[in-house]
């Protein structure tokens, strides 16, 4: 046999510096708009940008940080954010976004499993940084995302980010590092145990952010303006930091401020034609606009995925205001793009109800996933809309496996030391449930994790469960998944009582006060006599959920037809979405 013929092309490593240092050299007078913190409008441009994030990375070396070492963030969507997707990782360090709306306890092991140096935080979660501090020792250092004049005071020593970066000159050549070396970390919340990280290399990142750009995923250009409601800490707001500075889009980043009005006037503003999110927030922003009788002058298009986009809303998008819907599923673990729904040329000459069903879909696949669905028998299951079973996937930013899975050891060891792969066959288990049709067009059914996912951010129901039964007069619960109209689903607790116990529907929910971050908090309770269970004697959560399914929550009702002060305190929506 001879030898195979080896390629003459450049050997030039796909890192996530290239992209920011694509947008600042070929698109270096496009804008990024954000409206910060500090309550007005900043706008500078993809070229200042990189220098700032070049003076952020000369900063953070001057503190001592590693390449491969994590700096952590707890940031809204705004241009500082973005300095530190690039300047954390253009010199080899991995960004590593944790959602702030997780309950602290849950923050701080997950700072500690990461093994963060630094911690890079908004001035809102200023109070949460002082819980952390006692309880993460190994974090180095702590930086407000802001200048002298609004350095929070807090018991905790805080660097100002304004004054790390005036002392630097920008003057700094990103360093050429390996493609597999690790860029970003994110972890999952938790379902079941402690969350898990999925730790991306600078390959699947840059790949990630050219599949995301391409026309049948969310078609970002030079030409548009995009404004991601998906946070960025929550999977890399889906890859749109990185995709927009590989295709010279102008950036609009809202802040904290994400209610329906927030929203409309920044796009409106800043002539936005795409946006991203997560059904919740597009509720919010439909309602604003059909009591205010306004429309949108430039939006074109937008990306909801998450949770399952309800037909309606995709209507109401359509019909009402003329934006076309793209309903795309993912997970953290896909950095997070799987698939989007786009029609191909055929499906687009089908009848409006023929074409809508398939838009109701999560799609078809982007080059780079490949997907399949098994039965229990690990068996392929025919794509024929009707058989559905477990989802699994494969591609080069999917993950091979979690971060220091086995309690300790990195990346770059040997796979032994690198704890257990999670893949099945080479494919990687989603714990969703789907049926694929003969379009290619994937429909998740059910997930087979009985998590509750409540505006676009899960809830433990298992967590939930481990209170309930803790309150003395409760001899067994579950926690299952209600329809809301405006967070999608909320946990209900089915409770059976001790015998002779007096516990009330009151006393029980209030028992989770304080146990849980607010937004966690079950809606309502009812008692039964008996829980269904498995001939292994666990919880049929299936069974149950089929005999609640039409149970209404109490704060559905007040969604419904009620003025919003009915609503219940422990219906309150999650941190992202106050004021
Ligand atoms: P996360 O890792 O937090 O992004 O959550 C990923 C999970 O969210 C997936 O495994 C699905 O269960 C669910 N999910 C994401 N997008 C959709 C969607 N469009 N429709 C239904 N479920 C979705």
């Amino acid at each position: 046999m001879s030898a195979p013929l080896l390629g003459q092309m450049m050997d030039v490593p796909l890192t996530v510096s290239s992209l920011i240092a694509h947008a600042a050299r070929h698109h270096g007078s496009t804008e990024i708009v954000s409206r910060r913190i500090e309550g007005d409008i900043h706008r500078y441009t993809w070229r200042e940008c990189e220098t700032r994030a070049k003076q952020l990375a000369q900063a953070l070396r001057a503190l001592g940080v590693e390449p491969g070492e994590r700096v952590a963030t707890l940031a809204w969507n705004g241009y500082r954010h973005v300095e530190a997707y690039f300047g954390v990782t253009g010199f080899g360090a991995v960004c590593h976004t944790i959602n702030p709306r997780l309950f602290p306890e849950q923050i701080a092991w997950i700072v500690n499993h990461a093994d963060d140096r630094y911690v890079l935080f908004d001035t809102t979660f200023a109070p949460l940084v002082d819980l952390l501090a006692t309880q993460c020792p190994n974090v180095r250092g702590w930086i407000a995302l802001c200048d002298e004049a609004h350095r929070p005071d807090l018991r905790t020593e805080v660097r100002c980010y304004e004054t790390l970066l005036d002392a630097q000159d920008g003057q700094y050549a990103w360093p050429e590092l390996d493609e597999k070396q690790a860029s970003n970390l994110c972890y999952t919340s938790g379902t079941t145990g402690n969350p898990k990280g999925a730790l991306y290399t600078h390959r699947s990142s840059v790949l990630h952010a050219y599949a995301a750009a391409l026309p049948d995923a969310m078609s970002l250009s030079a030409r548009d303006a995009i404004l991601p409601v998906v946070p960025m800490f929550h999977v890399n707001a889906w890859g749109i930091p990185h995709a927009t500075a590989l295709a010279g889009t102008k950036l609009v980043l809202p802040g904290k401020d994400l209610d329906g009005k927030s929203l409309y006037e920044l796009m409106e503003a800043e002539r936005v034609t795409a946006s991203a999110g997560v059904p919740t927030v597009w509720l919010g922003l439909l309602t604003y606009m059909r009591d205010a009788g306004v429309r949108f002058s430039t939006l074109e298009r937008t990306v909801i995925g998450g949770s399952a986009c309800p037909p309606a809303m995709l209507r109401a998008f359509e019909d009402d205001y003329g934006v076309q819907v793209i309903h795309a599923w993912g997970m953290t673990e896909m950095s997070p793009l799987g698939t989007l729904s786009k029609l191909n040329w055929e499906q687009s000459q089908r009848p409006l109800e023929a074409r809508r069903a398939l838009l109701e879909k999560q799609g078809r696949v982007i080059y780079g996933v490949d997907m399949k669905i098994v039965g229990d028998d690990g068996r392929e299951l025919p794509w024929d809309g009707v058989a559905f079973g477990d989802l699994h996937v494969r591609g080069p930013w999917v993950i091979d496996r979690y971060f220091r899975q086995d309690g300790g050891h990195e990346s770059g060891q040997d796979s032994a030391q690198r704890g257990a792969s999670p893949l099945v066959d080479g494919w990687f288990p989603t714990g969703d449930v789907a049926t694929i049709d003969p379009d290619g067009f994937l429909h998740i059914t059910d997930r087979s994790k009985d998590v509750i996912k409540s505006g676009g951010e899960w809830i433990s129901s298992i967590d939930l469960e481990n209170i309930a039964v803790a309150h003395p007069g409760i001899a067994e619960a579950a926690c299952i998944a209600c329809a809301h109209p405006r967070w999608t689903e909320r946990p209900l607790i089915v409770a059976v009582k001790k015998p002779g116990a007096a516990v009330t529907r009151d006393e029980l929910l209030a028992f989770f006060t304080g146990k849980v971050a607010k937004w966690w908090l079950p809606d309502d309770v009812t008692f039964v006599d008996e829980l269904p269970h498995t001939a292994t004697g666990k919880l049929q959560k299936l069974k149950l959920r089929e005999q609640f399914r039409d149970y209404v929550l109490p704060s559905a009702l007040a969604v419904a037809g009620c003025p919003l002060d009915d609503e219940p305190a422990h219906a309150d929506k999650p941190l992202a979405q106050r004021e």
